[in-house]
């Protein structure tokens, strides 16, 4: 890979600056879901078992540079300890004296939180002399937080300037596993691209269909294609105004020879509400107070036939309204057919994205797909082909 790993550096009794996402979600106080301390845990044990002393800096939340309790990372340790089975000190800022004393009291193997970065608005506009205060606690600088690698911060991409910078083993599972994806996939590749518009996708359609054979296009952003080739959608979610847009992706997929698939029937109700009543229709008969919610049964069949021809692909999106029921039918079975045939080790699948996972444990599958990233933002941004900062700056030090 293009960038320095564990593998490299003798970490024990030296200090290791390792930036994890803590940012786990948080709903009357209590933690909803343990996923993300679960995917770094690895990566602390390790240095932990190998003498290093290990300093986690991380953000919570969207502080904006002031401190306030609501954000502080001191109501993640108990469940970090729990997971870990072993003590986690914490210091209640992420810079400064406190810190250093905290650090020099450090013994091999220790783990030691520091409170939120963000805290400090210096974090975000990756300021080099805050970078300068949180570096003199460390001797080597690990990343381990891809979810966060699509922001030029000061912990995601100032320190890995100061200090000697590595991977950890999430951020090299990670990227490891969307090179399987896009970077050097095996052919048929297929994308499938669902969500609610296009407006947020555009880029991301655009750079899927220079590297995928075949592109599945889902969800209420379908409804803006449909339009585009003069079809009714009736009250449906479209966005008129892209319209031209639209047309411009499909003519491009044309001339690159990808295969663009759009539902050929779907689910309408009259509202956007659960268990209303629905009708299947074709595509070009949507009655015109419709409101389609979900892809229809010849959809499904047709999108699970690809998903057979494929070696790989790469999903973002659901592909229909998944959170009301029956209008999560689509994205379930399609993401059922991807989990079997991923389970019979014929298809390499890869998918992220916040509703995306969501879809994919509501589908009870999440688990069954070779590669499921927790990060939003990075992996949309991943998907469009786009350098990352945090990423770019680990493949400098390599060089
Ligand atoms: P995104 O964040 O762009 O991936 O969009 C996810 C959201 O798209 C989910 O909340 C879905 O309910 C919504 N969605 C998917 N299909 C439809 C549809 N046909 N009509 C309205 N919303 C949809």
């Amino acid at each position: 890979m293009g960038f320095h790993t564990l593998d490299d550096v003798e970490v024990r009794s030296r200090r290791v600056l390792l930036r994890v996402d803590l940012n786990v979600p948080i709903t009357d106080g209590k933690i909803t879901d343990l996923t993300r301390i679960k995917r770094v845990a690895p990566t602390i044990e390790e240095l932990s078992c190998k003498g290093a002393r290990v300093i986690l800096l991380a953000h919570f939340g969207r502080p904006k540079g002031r401190i306030s309790s609501e954000n502080s990372l001191k109501k993640i340790v108990r469940e970090m300890e729990k997971i870990l089975n072993c003590s986690v000190h914490f210091s209640e800022d992420c810079i400064g004296d406190k810190v250093q004393t905290a650090v020099a009291m450090m013994r091999d193997g220790d783990i030691l939180l520091l409170e939120n970065t963000r805290f400090y608005a210096e974090e975000e506009k990756n300021d080099p002399e805050f970078a300068k205060a949180l570096a003199v606690n460390g001797d080597i600088y690990v990343n381990d937080a891809f979810s966060a690698a699509h922001r030029a911060h000061a912990s995601t991409e100032g320190l890995a300037r100061l200090l000697p910078a590595y991977a950890g083993r999430s951020m090299q599972a990670e990227l490891e596993s969307l090179e399987n994806g896009l970077g050097c996939p095996i052919h048929p590749l297929i994308a499938i691209v669902g969500g609610a518009k296009v407006s947020t996708k555009i880029e991301l359609l655009n750079s899927l269909i220079d590297k995928v054979d075949t592109l599945v296009i889902g969800g209420g952003m379908a409804n803006t294609f449909l339009a585009a080739q003069g079809l009714n959608v009736g009250k449906s979610l479209c966005e008129y105004d892209l319209v031209n847009t639209a047309q411009a992706i499909m003519i491009k997929a044309k001339s690159e020879d990808c295969t663009l698939v759009l539902p050929v029937d779907a689910v309408i109700a009259s509202h956007f509400r659960e268990n209303v009543p629905y009708h299947c229709h074709a595509i070009d008969s949507i009655p015109v107070d419709g409101m389609i919610l979900d892809i229809g049964s010849k959809s499904i069949e047709c999108i699970n036939k690809m998903i057979d021809k494929a070696a790989t692909l790469v999903w973002n999106g659901p592909l229909g309204a998944f959170e009301l029921r029956p209008f999560d039918l689509g994205t379930v079975q399609v993401a059922k057919r991807v989990s079997e045939r991923t389970k019979a080790g014929r298809l390499i699948s890869i998918a992220g994205g916040g509703d995306t996972v969501a879809a994919l444990n509501h589908a009870g599958v999440a688990g069954d797909f070779t590669y499921l990233s927790m990060a939003g933002g990075a992996f949309l941004e991943w998907m469009e082909g786009k350098s990352l900062p945090g990423v770019r700056i680990l493949e400098n030090k390599r060089l």
